[in-house]
């Protein structure tokens, strides 16, 4: 999931699912170490959530190995078959035009 629009949606789906559990727990009969725990398990899956948007949105470059050879590859974002795609084009010397 590469998009904005789609982390928004992830985001904004973990946060009310989140609350609405916890709501709908507090609200209910159970005890209030079951109440606590649902609300510590929501806020745990919204941390979560946010570490992997943040991963998903994290600079990766990719840089050619071979010596003197300066192409390197910046990827934000990037779908995983475009990262292979990416990485494969960065790493292998003859594919970006050297002749060394
Ligand atoms: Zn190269």
């Amino acid at each position: 999931m590469a998009s904005r629009t789609a982390d928004q949606i992830t985001l904004v789906a973990s946060t009310a699912a989140g609350a609405v559990i916890t709501y709908q727990v507090w609200t209910s009969d159970a005890s209030p170490f079951t109440t606590s725990a649902v609300a510590l398990f929501a806020l745990v899956n919204l941390a979560w959530t946010l570490d992997a948007l943040r991963r998903n949105q994290a600079k990766h470059t990719i840089a050619c190995p071979e010596p003197g050879c300066d192409v390197q590859i910046t990827m934000t974002g990037a779908k995983p078959a475009e990262q292979v795609r990416l990485t494969a084009l960065a790493t292998d010397h003859s594919r970006h035009g050297g002749t060394r």
